[in-house]
């Protein structure tokens, strides 16, 4: 059995009810090179694409931006060049690719939330519905594990945890929208 999408995309359907996080191979690949060109500190960004029910499909990434700041432990994006892109993609895809939520990397860790990604996770939940948060997790010589997650937006004061998701790789048809934010070397 398959299900069929706004943009004639066909997933497989499987049995299993966890949510499914479909990343575009050109995506993964774009988180993989930053992780690795930043290691070993950390960095991140923001995951485009849009919802079919309950699953995601991110399609393209944007990075950290040019100023943004990269630590050990943490990072701090550049929000402004960030804000730029996500209205950029957006409005030249006439709204098919979205913010659903973020991504960063884990150098030399595991691809699992820490309490500081929960209350993050958590904090842009009051403003997205169910946003996502993706994890790449590993070094230079493991690669990269990647992993993601929903938190479910609640209500006021709700603490439901964040949940797990099956995350798939899958590569997109030739005609899906696509976004490249460029160059993101300082100055530009
Ligand atoms: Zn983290």
């Amino acid at each position: 059995m398959v299900t069929q999408t706004r943009h004639g995309a066909v997933y497989p359907m499987q049995s299993e009810d966890r949510v499914k996080v479909w990343l575009s191979r050109r995506a993964a690949e774009r988180i993989r090179l930053d992780a690795a060109r930043y290691f070993p500190l950390e960095t991140g960004g923001v995951l485009l694409g849009w919802r079919n029910g309950p699953n995601r499909t991110i399609v393209d990434v944007i990075g950290a931006g040019p100023n943004a700041l990269h630590g050990r432990v943490r990072f701090l994006p550049d929000h402004a060049w960030q804000m730029r892109h996500i209205r950029q993609a957006f409005h030249s895809t006439s709204g098919d690719l979205d913010y659903l939520g973020d991504w960063h990397t884990h150098p030399d860790g595991l691809a699992r939330m820490s309490a500081e990604d929960a209350t993050t996770l958590r904090k842009i939940s009051r403003k997205v519905k169910d946003p996502a948060m993706l994890i790449a997790a590993g070094n230079l010589s493991t690669g990269w594990h990647l992993e993601a997650w929903l938190q479910p937006t609640g209500r006021w004061m709700d603490r439901e945890p964040a949940q797990g998701t099956d995350l798939q790789i899958f590569t997109p048809p030739e005609d899906w929208p696509i976004y490249n934010s460029g160059t993101e070397e300082p100055g530009a």
